[in-house]
């Protein structure tokens, strides 16, 4: 059976010393996080996610959910017991609003809670994952009213949230919702339609369910223009707040599926239900946003979660397993074989792994720092900057990370051979859970082309801009540092194939959209290339600093150096052949017509 163990060492190291959380103790929530209260987070969510969930991971597979005819759905055993526990620790109320019941501490820390818990088990971690992100939309565009009756409740855990956007027809183009609201003389809404794929839309972990639902009033406008968003719970309140009269919404089905079983993926058929306007009327699509921008962090985050996973049971297999000798003589000459971690091909993929895993964790904590400062910094220039930032960074946070994930979860699976291909060792799990990632919260391609499409061209070109100035300032900074200045230019080089990809898309694009089209995968791939980059260097930088004190765990910082030269070497290289391949252009991907896919007899 699979293990995990939480990789706490590392998430300190970034929290405290790559990141240095201390140094912004005059920030609102910051002044809490005291280096206790991060190493008691730290350490005890590692605990309860390597306790508690893992185990449920593999029964969670194998059993998955189960829908009855009365339109309810059972998780699989273990489960109810699993959210209980999370409730009780309070594990949802990390980063969440104190005059909601949260306890406010910065994202940062609400982010390694997060990313342990879609490590140990990734399709439990997406019933309170959708309850996130529900409340922050409602956080954001609800009313007063709507904020009191429902967020202190799902973030405390007692009932959950989710999101409900796709229909049958309609996926990424949402502007094409069937679903229909009509206005009701007591203020709220009828809803009906059906909804499709909706994660967590029915269970048996909460007493209640609020779903968040797009639809159409009458009249609006044939298109994204004409969305709203509704609150619809599950059981409408009573006048004491509690959950009451069932409400019109059942689950017709759930999915059979390639992965993350342990969670449903439901029908939703909304039939006449009641359901209450958040925000403005037709702005349904702006409210959903904020909702899909938090959940498109936590996919990414799900994305290093299946990498880290498989990395851990690899490296484990690897010094375990024996054939073969070392192409540099036997290793262990008193055995009959050495442990495949001898052969560099195999190391290979373990490199990968790692270096991939350390960077996209550094990746996506900055990230969460770059939320917090969004609402926190004291400056609107500062927060100006932040939200720049991580606007720019989500996609390639999503698109990039969970495309890598998935490629390293893969790689791990390939470590056990013939091993990772049967159901036993729980590597093929990995490998099929991390596949959602790449799909839901808009695909990669999606992902791509809002990177390239709208970020980029966005206020002038403030966000790309910024990137760039803050990686330049980084480079210039660590050439001045006899350790540091092989990596810095190995990163300057790949930061400048990314500025020319840039250039090429400002000057062709416009001419022939198709050419964006064509590129934008390979530009959020280059982007997340120099991103990780830019992680590399600050770890290092903090790494050379640390080793000058000779620390006692010298040789976790000596680590972190050959892992930095390693990405370096090993990734950086690939932002120019991804700039080639962007260069070239659009012709050639659209030249054939569409009689030359089908095959012929
Ligand atoms: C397990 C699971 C859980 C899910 N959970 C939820 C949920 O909780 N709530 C919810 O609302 N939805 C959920 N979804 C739906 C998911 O978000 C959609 O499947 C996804 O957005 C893609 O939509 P689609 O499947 O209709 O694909 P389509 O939109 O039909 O896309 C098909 C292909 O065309 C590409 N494509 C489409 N349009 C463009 C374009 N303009 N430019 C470039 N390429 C394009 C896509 O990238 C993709 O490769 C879930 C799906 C699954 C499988």
């Amino acid at each position: 059976m699979p293990t995990y163990t939480a990789p706490t060492r590392d998430t300190r190291f970034i929290v405290n010393e790559m990141l240095d959380l201390a140094s912004y103790g005059n920030l609102p929530g910051f002044e809490s996080a005291t280096p206790d209260m991060i190493d008691t987070v730290i350490n005890e969510a590692g605990k309860f996610c390597g306790e508690v969930l893992a185990p449920l991971n593999q029964v969670g597979d194998v059993q998955g959910c189960t829908h009855h005819e009365d339109g309810s759905v059972t998780t699989p055993e273990g489960f109810k017991e699993g959210y209980r526990s999370y409730v009780e620790s309070g594990w949802g109320t990390i980063s969440a609003p104190e005059e909601f019941g949260g306890q406010g501490l910065p994202h940062v820390l609400g982010f390694v809670v997060e990313e342990y818990m879609s490590t140990a088990n990734q399709a439990f971690a997406m019933y309170p994952g959708l309850t996130t992100g529900a409340t922050s939309a409602l956080l954001a565009k609800g009313s007063d009213e709507q904020k009191q009756m429902y967020v202190p409740k799902m973030i405390s855990g007692e009932w959950s949230g989710t999101m409900n956007l796709t229909e049958p027809h309609c996926g990424t183009d949402l502007g094409m919702i069937r679903t229909k609201a009509e206005p009701q003389a007591d203020g709220s809404y009828s809803i009906t339609g059906t909804k499709i794929f909706i994660s967590a839309g029915e269970h048996d972990l909460t007493s209640n369910i609020i779903h968040l639902v797009l639809a159409k009033t009458p009249g609006a406008p044939d298109s994204s223009k004409g969305i709203s968003l509704f609150v619809v719970p599950k059981f409408i309140l009573d006048e004491n707040g509690d959950p009451g009269e069932r409400n019109g919404v059942t689950c017709g089905s759930i999915e059979k599926k390639m992965g993350i079983h342990g969670n449903a993926t439901c029908v939703l058929n909304y039939d006449g239900a009641k359901g209450w306007l958040v925000g403005e009327e037709n702005k349904g699509l702006a409210a959903m946003f904020i909702m899909m921008n938090a959940a498109r962090l936590g996919v990414g985050l799900q994305g290093l979660a299946q990498a880290e996973v498989s990395y851990q049971n690899a490296v484990t297999y690897a010094l375990d397993r024996r054939q073969g000798r070392a192409l540099t003589g036997p290793k262990d000459p008193e055995e009959k074989a050495d442990p495949i971690f001898v052969h560099p091909d195999v190391r290979r993929m373990l490199m990968d792994a790692k270096v991939f895993n350390e960077g996209m964790r550094a990746l996506c904590l900055w990230g969460a720092l770059q939320v917090d400062l969004t609402h926190k910094a004291q400056t609107e220039e500062e927060r100006q900057l932040a939200d720049d930032l991580i606007g720019l960074m989500t996609p390639v946070i999503k698109g990039y990370g969970t495309d890598k994930g998935y490629d390293i979860a893969n790689n791990m699976q390939q470590v056990y051979g013939g091993h990772g291909y049967v159901r036993e060792w729980g590597m093929e799990q990995f490998v099929r859970d991390s596949r959602i990632a790449m799909i839901y919260e808009g695909t990669n391609g999606v992902q791509a082309m809002d990177l390239c499409g709208r970020k980029l061209a966005s206020k002038g070109g403030r966000a790309v801009q910024a990137f760039f100035a803050m990686i330049d300032e980084e480079i210039e900074s660590a050439k001045q540092v006899d350790e540091l200045k092989g990596l810095a230019e190995k990163l300057e080089k790949a930061l400048a194939e990314q500025k020319a990809a840039t250039m090429w898309f400002m000057q062709n694009a416009m001419q022939n959209p198709n050419h964006l089209g064509a590129g934008a995968h390979h530009y959020m791939h280059m982007m997340g290339i120099v991103t990780l980059g830019l992680m590399w260097l600050k770890m290092a930088r903090v790494a050379v600093e640390a080793l000058k004190g000779s620390p006692e765990d010298a040789a976790f910082y000596e680590a972190k150096l050959t892992s930095a030269n390693y990405y370096a070497e090993r990734f950086l290289p690939d932002a120019g052949a991804l700039r080639r391949k962007l260069e070239a252009g659009s012709e050639n991907m659209m030249a054939l017509g569409e009689e030359a896919f089908a095959t012929a007899a």
